[in-house]
């Protein structure tokens, strides 16, 4: 079964700014007051990077992450499913999805993923 994206960002009241994670001000216009919402649809490549000094609990030897952006504007950080940084290039399209990204104390921990699907 498909789980639920577990993020919520935060709109401000004031200027529309979007944030996550929550910050306590509006980073543009320093109002305190915020609509949640969740990321929604798929979502554009806007960064990525490769990690290879991991934590412990991942069993990779490196990570391949990125910032994607869905269609209404919530931007975030999640594991890309590649092999190497050559098959992206900023812009692409990924499907994001909520799945276990590393095992601690015997439990999975989920995080955010993002599949190229173009
Ligand atoms: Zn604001």
């Amino acid at each position: 079964m498909k789980k639920e994206i577990a993020i919520t960002a935060y709109k401000c009241k004031q200027c529309g700014k979007i944030h996550y994670p929550y910050h306590d001000r509006c980073l543009v216009c320093k109002g305190r007051e915020f609509e949640k919402m969740k990321p929604e649809g798929d979502a554009h490549l806007l960064t990525y990077t490769a990690i290879f000094n991991l934590p412990w609990g991942f069993d990779q030897r490196f990570l391949i992450i990125g910032v994607a952006e869905f269609e209404n504007h919530v931007k975030a950080m999640g594991q890309i499913k590649v092999d190497s940084v050559d098959q992206l290039k900023t812009g692409m399209k990924v499907r994001p999805s909520w799945e276990p990204i590393r095992v601690q104390y015997g439990e999975n921990v989920y995080g955010l993923k993002f599949e190229p699907i173009e």
